[in-house]
């Protein structure tokens, strides 16, 4: 299992073993804490948010 924080108020730990399972982990808290990334977004910012969930996500697989 992969554990990551929140990457955007760092306040909840997932805990998913694959990306995608992360994602759909996510998900409930996203829409609940963070509407305003989740809606009406460009597609740059939530390419650049995909970045940064893929980049924590990565870090934290090799730091287990
Ligand atoms: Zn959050």
């Amino acid at each position: 299992m992969v554990k990551l924080m929140c990457i955007d108020c760092g306040q909840v730990e997932f805990e998913a073993p694959t990306f995608n399972e992360m994602l759909t982990v996510m998900m409930p808290h996203y829409f609940d804490a963070h509407q305003d990334i989740m809606s009406g977004q460009s597609q740059e910012i939530q390419e650049q948010w995909m970045e940064r969930l893929t980049k924590a996500f990565n870090q934290a697989k090799e730091s287990r």
